[in-house]
């Protein structure tokens, strides 16, 4: 036989079935709890304790609970760990429902779906980071991607085919991914966001059209632009997926913008990892481009640093009009001070007014929104008029808040609490009925006070107390002993008896009582007022969101500009000469976060210049030159002044000229790539078939040490094809950097190649690494010295060096197969003699080796073998 479930667990398992796919968080008093398998599940991943709670269908039933008033926690963990959790709250109050009868169930239902894309508190965002939900939406062949993120309410949407996608989600970083196709599932992990798979009709375009049009209260969506109907498709998934989770009540969302294509510098997903623009290889955002740079002082401004430097601007005038405000600010270090101490006082508007529109504001966000206007405002007037066009515009979009930062301060105490719920925070003289309401409250107070004094001479016992708690209101409370004359007559007259405890009885009067009442009534109304004040306020403030939204943009724009202006002083920056041309000259060029990592250490970087405008188009560079000389790094740095130069910045460089940069290629002859189970080799022909096939005129590629993951002359081949390929078909700006010395002969053959390598000296035998980048093709690789350098056994160096003489001699003399060379030689001739027998072990090893056919890593593994048998 089954048992029937209580109607408890009746009510539970209801809601649960109406939630799949997510952890139900059941509220039962001061409690979520978690029953059945998300108990179990929710018990590993949080670490708590899994009890048992009743049974159903004759099994006990696991359960496990966090404390509401610690929730939030808990949820950051657990969507951290990629779930995403319901929230059923009680919807009355438990009175309620022992008045329908001893059985009745509190209401319960979800008043929320968190999930990674859709978080609105602070302290589950990180304050720095966007934190977009992303939905990508396919119609046939042209596809879609819309994101917002609604802890500020930006919306945006651009056209985008199937192989856009995963270099525009490396670009946004979303947390959360929307999309009708299941196989998207590894290209949304990549760029390390939770994909949501959503039926079909989530997508259907009329119903987008018809959803946004209701959210905007308009009768067309002609006002914002014409959507191809995957953009409709994507825009709607995301409004329908807001109103599922949010359940009805809608964040703001600013009407959608759609992106330019073409509008800011295409940089895709291994490029973004291999400069680690805003995130290093290690994972964090340290050491990254961003780190190095990032000098703002606010949140948003922050934010939009990073979305500057995730997609470099393509826009001529845009990247100008930056450049100008940049250097009016360096130029003027008082007037940059003065706004980055005031800037340092503005909080977050944006999040503060997403809060509010979601109705999870409190009286801290209504004074956020007054301080941050006020601050603008003080900001727009320190702005001369003579400021450069974005200065001055934003400085427009900082004026005209008075009224409504009056009305705020009228109305809200200096600093009020975080929660409405429990009053506090309407100033004095705001509202008469309130003051009034209060005095009432605050009086009877002190009513009381007085009234254990009285009762305390009318009872004889000094040490009797009027207490409070939720149960019984206002009491008198006495120990047993003192009771028993309160009990008798006459006292009992006044004192009557209301609770006996341990060693505690408790009194009430009628006079208590009612004063208790009025205290109440009192304490009642003046919430109601409070909330009612508060509710009119976030209506003022809501009414005037689009406006407000503009100020934080603008704060958040003048915020970039200033630390841009901070670095470029601090640093020695400068500002970038970008044109239409296809220059790209810099001289005294720096890398950012390497000069960084340098200075720490007390060590000076070395700058380097680089010239592409070679007066042929193409122009390539050919980077030769031994490991640790310092080619990565050159590359790099050049590649990162691009990226800061369009995003708007002062670069590290003594002066640089550039021709805008469409599109930039990053790729380093890969480290193996265990984890996805991809050959080294296959990784790094895939991502260089992409430069090949894509890199147009304008590009900037930076190609290192491609080739080295196969063997010597597979890689020499492969690299010398591509090289031809990028001079002759893509025509592109290039820098190359290999250790085939052999390729130095191309800039004989090619007229847009120019050979250069980083200069190292030798002394006694050492190479001394001078980290200069000078014309013309390295000598030798010094491969042999840096790996003494390394530790490697002086007997393993000077066979190398031997077999190296060799080589080269061979060469020299056109020996067509080196490997013949090798045969040929004695060995060590170098070292002492060795035991005979391990010689010969040695030497049948050594006759046994192809080095034709050794990846670089055999050949690592055969200087170990060959080691322990000497
Ligand atoms: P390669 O690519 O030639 O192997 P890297 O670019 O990785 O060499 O540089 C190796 C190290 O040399 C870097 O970690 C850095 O500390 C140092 N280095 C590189 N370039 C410079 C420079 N211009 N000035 C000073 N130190 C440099």
């Amino acid at each position: 036989m089954t048992d029937q479930p209580t109607p408890m667990m009746a009510q539970y398992l209801a809601i649960r079935a109406a939630n799949p796919g997510a952890l139900l968080f059941y509220r039962m008093g001061d409690f979520y709890e978690m029953f059945f398998d998300d108990a179990v599940a929710a018990a590993a991943a949080l670490d708590i304790a899994l009890t048992k709670r009743g049974t159903h269908e004759g099994q006990p039933i696991p359960m496990c609970g966090v404390p509401v008033h610690a929730s939030e926690g808990y949820l950051l963990t657990l969507i951290r760990k990629g779930f995403r959790v319901a929230i059923a709250e009680q919807m009355e109050d438990p009175a309620e429902a022992r008045k329908r009868g001893s059985k009745s169930v509190v209401a319960r239902d979800v008043v929320r779906l968190v999930t990674p894309g859709t978080l609105t508190e602070e302290s589950l965002l990180e304050a720095r980071r966007h934190n977009y939900l992303a939905a990508f939406a396919q119609v046939r062949d042209e596809g879609a991607l819309a994101w917002v993120d609604i802890s500020t309410g930006a919306f945006q949407v651009m056209d985008c085919p199937l192989p856009r996608l995963a270099p525009e989600l490396a670009r946004l970083a979303p947390r959360e991914v929307l999309a009708n196709d299941r196989t998207l599932d590894e290209v949304v992990g990549d760029a390390g966001a939770a994909l949501t798979d959503l039926h079909a009709s989530a997508f259907d375009s009329g119903a987008g059209a018809r959803r946004l049009c209701a959210l905007y209260g308009v009768e067309t969506l002609d006002g914002f632009g014409h959507f191809t109907r995957p953009e409709l498709a994507a825009m709607g998934a995301i409004v329908d997926y807001l109103d599922m989770t949010q359940k009805g009540k809608l964040p703001l969302l600013r009407p959608p913008v759609r992106e330019k294509a073409g509008g800011a510098m295409q940089i895709d997903a291994a490029t973004r990892r291999n400069l680690e623009l805003t995130q290093a290889l290690s994972g964090g955002r340290d050491g990254s481009l961003l780190a190095a740079i990032d000098r703002t002082v606010t949140a948003p401004g922050a934010r939009l640093l990073e979305r500057r430097i995730s997609a470099p601007s393509r826009d001529l005038a845009l990247i100008h009009a930056r450049h100008d405000a940049v250097a009016a600010l360096a130029n003027d270090p008082r007037l940059m001070a003065d706004l980055r101490s005031a800037l340092a006082r503005v909080p977050d508007m944006d999040r503060a007014l997403s809060r509010l529109a979601l109705d999870r504001g409190g009286p801290r966000d209504l004074a956020g929104i007054r301080a941050g206007l006020a601050q603008g405002a003080t900001i727009a007037a320190r702005l001369p008029d003579d400021a450069p066009d974005v200065l001055r515009e934003a400085a427009t979009d900082l004026t005209g808040h008075e009224a409504l930062v009056d009305v705020l301060d009228d109305a809200l105490v200096a600093e009020p609490p975080l929660l409405a719920r429990d009053g506090g925070f309407v100033a004095e003289g705001h509202d008469p009925e309130l003051d009034q309401t209060r005095r009432l409250r605050d009086e009877g107070r002190g009513v009381i006070a007085g009234m254990q004094a009285d009762y305390a001479t009318l009872a004889g016992v000094p040490s009797l107390k009027i207490k409070h708690n939720n149960v019984l209101g206002y009491f008198i409370e006495t120990t047993t002993t003192h009771a028993e004359r309160m009990m008798a007559a006459p006292l009992n007259q006044t004192f009557i008896h209301r609770q006996t405890t341990a060693n505690q009885i408790r009194f009430t009067t009628v006079e208590l009582s009612e004063l208790e009442t009025r205290i109440l009534n009192a304490r009642d109304r003046a919430l109601e007022l409070e909330r009612a004040v508060f509710d009119r306020l976030r209506a003022a403030v809501l009414a005037e969101a689009a406006r407000i939204g503009q100020a934080a943009r603008a704060l958040a724009e003048i915020d970039v500009a200033a630390a841009f202006a901070d670095l470029a002083s601090g640093e020695g920056w400068v500002r970038p000469r970008v044109d239409d041309s296809r220059a790209f000259v810099i001289t005294g060029g720096r890398h950012p976060v390497v000069e960084r990592a340098l200075r720490r250490k007390a060590d000076s970087f070395v700058a380097n210049d680089c010239d592409l405008t070679t007066g042929a188009t193409p122009a390539i560079w050919l980077l030769t030159g031994p490991n640790m000389a310092g080619k990565s790094t050159f590359l790099r740095q050049n590649a990162l002044i691009a990226v800061l130069a369009q995003a708007g910045a002062f670069v590290p460089a003594r002066a640089a000229h550039l021709g805008l940069v469409s599109q930039l290629f990053s790729r380093v002859g890969a480290a193996d790539d265990l984890a996805r189970g991809r050959s080294t080799f296959m990784v790094e022909m895939v991502e260089t078939a992409a430069i090949l096939n894509q890199a147009d005129d304008r590009a900037l590629v930076i190609l290192d040490e491609i080739g080295r993951g196969t063997s010597t002359w597979d890689g020499l081949s492969i690299a010398w094809a591509v090289m031809e390929h990028l001079h002759g078909l893509n025509r592109c700006r290039a820098l190359f950097a290999t250790h085939y010395h052999e390729m130095t002969a191309l800039s004989a053959k090619l007229d847009g190649v120019e050979n250069a390598t980083v200069a190292v000296r030798e002394w006694e035998g050492e190479v001394i690494f001078l980290h200069e980048v000078i014309k013309g093709a390295a000598d030798r690789s010094y491969g042999v010295q840096v790996a003494r350098l390394a530790g490697l056994p002086a007997s393993v160096v000077d066979r190398a060096r031997t077999v190296l003489d060799a080589l080269e001699k061979g060469e020299r003399q056109g020996a067509s197969r080196p490997a013949a060379l090798i045969d040929d030689l004695p060995l060590f001739r170098a070292v002492p003699p060795a035991p005979a027998p391990k010689s010969s072990a040695l030497d049948a090893r050594m006759k046994a080796v192809h080095p034709d056919s050794l990846t670089p890593r055999e050949a690592l593994d055969l200087i170990y073998e060959l080691k322990s048998l000497t």
